[in-house]
């Protein structure tokens, strides 16, 4: 087996090997050159202690001297470079109490969470798989280094790591691993919502975002997104639906791009059902309102698993619009961009197309045909710079008060009927009109 090293590594490989240190490419890089994939970052393990590193290199930064990783500066690239190392006991199913420096690859590479992990690999000593990584890599199989339970009980993010490497390469999770996933899912409990969203977004963003059903199956969405749990297996009874909520909600982050935002939207965008499920009078189950209460538990999830507030913001109010429907017309379009809002209106429509592309295929043709329209003519109303906000007008604020209009709430008011108007009617888009609009639109509020 040999991998193409990138120059730079092979360069701190090397000196640290004239300095008479070990020195190895491990982890993703290995798993992912094997796999013909271009790894993310090329991590490097080396008995050198940091201080050692760091004297031998001129440009270091200190990343983590503690857990022996110093990063090496070769020109505008970094490259961290970690120490042979040996975890010591774990506190709380997550920090390791210390660690401690070791001379032993092998100790180094049992500490790691799964056997595709667990590869090392220089020029000089070829491949050091003492775990059967390369085997696992075959059988496209994700399996713990040593006992499963263990591992988990040391560090219980792996648990989800598991899903999210499952997912990223479309590998099987071995059974034992499995087992001992489920077992342990409540130690999720005890890991930081930050490393979670991690590995979330992580798994939502690979080629099978589907496989959160995966976490479901084992017990582990329970812990950290019982949001999800509550969809599983809900009956929609509708001829547009020919799935369950949660089938439906797979298929629709399948169909949208694997950016963060559109996929954290799709995961959650229907969450509101399980909520909102009532039968009327005539039998029919309806979801009232659904959007809107999918939108609110989405703001409380996002914000319990600490995502910023850009992030937190946009996804709620792509899911707080994601079943709006107007009609293929310009004002019905310009009045849709309004409520939406331009920043998002692009995200919007590929968010109604995801949704709509896990739907009864006997409703998607003339669904996209539809969207399609409304695309067009997103583009058209961009293009010719209509006015859909307050901030298109031809007058503003000043405008008015100059114009012999009252100060106050009353004046946001007009202005803000004055964009109606001009939603419905681009011909009244000029100062003069709109300065007389808006002085009848007073008379009328003080008789
Ligand atoms: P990515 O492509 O996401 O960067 P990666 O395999 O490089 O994948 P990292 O999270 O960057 O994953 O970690 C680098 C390496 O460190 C892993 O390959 C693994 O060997 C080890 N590792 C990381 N996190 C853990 C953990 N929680 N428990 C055990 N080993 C871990
Ligand atoms: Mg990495």
């Amino acid at each position: 087996m040999t991998i193409q090293i990138p120059e730079k590594v092979a360069f701190i490989i090397g000196e640290l090997y004239k300095n008479g240190y070990e020195a190895f490419a491990v982890g993703g890089c290995v798993r992912d050159s094997i796999l013909g994939r271009t790894p993310q970052d090329w991590d490097i393990t080396t008995s050198a202690k940091p201080l050692e590193v760091k004297k031998i290199f001129g440009r270091t930064i200190d990343t983590g001297l503690k857990h022996g990783t110093v990063t090496v500066m070769l020109d505008k690239e970094g490259f961290e470079v970690t120490t042979y190392r040996v975890d010591g006991a774990y506190e709380d199913n997550r920090h390791p109490k210390d660690v401690s420096f070791t001379s032993d690859l092998e100790e180094d590479l049992k500490r790691r969470d799964f056997t595709i992990n667990a590869m090392a690999y220089n020029e000089q000593a070829g491949l050091v798989d003492i775990f059967g990584g390369l085997k696992d890599i075959k059988s496209r199989m994700i399996r713990c280094v040593g006992n499963a339970g263990e591992r988990f009980d040391e560090d219980a993010l792996r648990i989800l790591r598991a899903v999210r490497f499952s997912a990223q390469l479309g590998f099987d999770i071995d059974e034992q691993t499995c087992e001992a996933m489920t077992s342990k899912a409540d130690h999720l409990k005890n890991i930081s919502a930050e490393r979670i969203q991690t590995e979330l977004v992580k798994l939502l963003v690979s080629d099978h975002p589907e496989y959160i059903d995966k976490a479901f199956k084992l017990g582990l969405t329970n812990v950290f997104l019982p949001e999800y749990d509550a969809i599983a297996g809900l009956e929609t009874h509708s001829p547009k639906h020919i799935y369950t909520v949660d089938v439906h909600t797979q298929k629709a982050l399948q169909a949208v791009e694997a950016v963060p935002a559109l996929r954290l939207a799709m995961l959650m965008h229907d969450f509101g059902k399980s909520k909102t499920k009532k039968t009327d009078s005539d039998g029919r189950t309806t979801f009232k309102n659904h959007a809107q209460v999918s939108a609110e538990m989405a703001r409380r999830i996002l914000r319990r698993l600490k995502f910023d507030n850009d992030t937190t913001d946009k996804v709620t109010r792509l899911i707080r619009w994601h079943s709006m429907k107007y009609n293929p017309e310009p004002a019905s379009a310009r009045r849709a961009i309004n409520r939406v809002g331009r920043d998002i209106f692009e995200d919007f429509l590929k968010v109604q197309t995801a949704d709509l592309l896990a739907k009864s295929p006997d409703i998607i043709e003339d669904g996209l045909k539809l969207l399609k329209e409304k695309e067009l003519l997103y583009r058209q109303i961009i293009d010719e710079g209509q006015c859909f906000e307050i901030k298109m007008l031809a007058v503003n604020g000043r405008d008015l008060i100059q114009a012999g209009l009252k100060e106050g709430p009353m004046l946001g008011k007009i202005l803000e009927q004055l964009t109606e108007a001009v939603i419905d009617d681009q011909a009244l888009n000029t100062k003069e009109q709109l300065i007389q609009k808006a002085l009848d639109m007073e008379e009328k509020i003080k008789d």
